[in-house]
């Protein structure tokens, strides 16, 4: 039996009889844009990950482009990024003028490396976008250190991380924005392109609300040259119905993740991140540094020798596994940026082997046991063959 990397109609079907009378008052309501449906959820969001201030926005990556806005980040600024990343967190960053200077990752948990954000620091810096990549925080402890003692912002890509912790402290609620993405393979899942940008600072959320809307408090008359970042309410709706059920979700993918962890473990090929036998083994899962929690986004297992990934995912794909390499590319190898960087962000050993290493499996709420042992099995075969 195939085993799919996402199963979305299986995620709404209980919500199905709610999502239907939703519909229907959004039919007969004639507000099919912006309206209490996303102030409601605005208000439910930001209560849910705790902040002042959420602002709905069309996407994840407009969110990012918002934030970057409201912080009046331009040309001559330079902004500090991982380059193991969806390519939005760097696409934004230039599109509005100012240079992306990529920094390299942390082996075991794929996030951005402290360590070399601190090598990358001039006087053009004006912020960092850390991104809490596959569930898992980045290291916000030392970052905010950093950012702190060079007066820089902080914007976090908490795309990937609804609900995921950093010392308690929970991602996006964290910097001076946090930026959130409900594309439909996000784990909280919207119905189209929609996303939400956080802050706890009243003063931004105010700037970011009219820049939303073409930078005019009032209609036709603009202060600023804003966009048009405006959030459906149908989507807020919707997602009103499905912000409840998050954590629920979020606690089946760490069972699965346990469950992997548990039947591959046992493997002498296999081993966890972070630990000694990690060095000698073939497949390296991923682990949970001890200050976050995790919400798995991705499960992303790196697959040791070359060439050695690629095989693995045609034997995957031989047995009609879902799965999915995230990412194959390190953003400062993107054509498009070549003639945009510098020397500081032509050489990232880490992201480079990492490209090449990793391989997303299944982890969706939704897999039941049966599932998780067939990849589980399809594993251990192509270790055996
Ligand atoms: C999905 C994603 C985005 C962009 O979100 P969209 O809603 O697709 O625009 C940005 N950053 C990261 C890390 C993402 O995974």
């Amino acid at each position: 039996m195939a085993v799919s990397l996402l199963d979305l109609p299986k995620q709404n079907e209980p919500y199905f009889e709610q999502m239907r009378k939703a519909f229907d008052d959004f039919l007969v309501s004639g507000q099919y844009v912006m309206g209490s449906k996303v102030t409601g959820f605005e208000e439910e969001f930001a209560a849910y990950i705790g902040v002042s201030d959420a602002i709905a926005v069309s996407s994840g990556t407009d969110a990012l482009l918002l934030a970057l806005m409201a912080l009046e980040i331009g040309p001559g600024d330079e902004v500090i990024c991982p380059s193991f990343t969806f390519f939005a967190t760097a696409g934004v960053v230039h599109r509005v003028g100012a240079t992306p200077v990529f920094a390299d990752i942390e082996a075991d948990s794929f996030n951005i490396d402290p360590d070399d954000i601190s090598t990358k620091i001039t006087e053009k810096t004006k912020a960092i976008i850390p991104v809490h990549l596959f569930g898992q925080c980045a290291d916000m402890t030392r970052i905010h250190t950093i950012a702190e003692a060079h007066k820089l912002h902080v914007i976090e890509d908490s795309a990937q991380a609804i609900g995921s912790k950093h010392h308690g402290k929970v991602a996006g609620a964290i910097g001076s924005f946090g930026s959130f993405s409900f594309y439909p393979t996000k784990n909280l899942s919207a119905f189209g392109d929609a996303g939400l940008l956080s802050t706890n600072d009243p003063e931004l959320a105010k700037f970011a609300r009219i820049l939303r809307i073409h930078g005019g408090e009032r209609r036709y008359y603009h202060s600023y040259v804003g966009g048009n970042f405006r959030f459906d309410p149908i989507q807020g709706a919707l997602l009103s119905l499905k912000l409840p059920g998050i954590d629920c979700f979020n606690e089946k993918r760490h069972m699965n993740a346990q469950a992997y962890w548990k039947h591959l473990s046992t493997h002498v090929d296999i081993a966890l991140a972070g630990t000694d036998e990690a060095s000698e083994a073939r497949i390296i899962l991923p682990s949970i540094e001890s200050e976050n929690n995790h919400t798995w986004h991705q499960f992303t297992i790196r697959v040791k020798g070359e060439g050695t990934r690629d095989a693995l995912s045609s034997h995957l794909q031989s047995k009609q596994i879902g799965h999915g390499v995230y990412y194959p590319l390190g953003l400062h190898q993107q054509e498009c940026f070549q003639s945009h960087i510098d020397d500081r962000s032509k050489s990232l050993p880490v992201t480079e082997k990492t490209c090449e290493e990793v391989l997303s499996i299944p982890i969706h709420p939704e897999l039941d046991k049966t599932d998780l042992q067939e990849v589980c099995d399809a594993i251990l075969s192509f270790l055996d063959q």
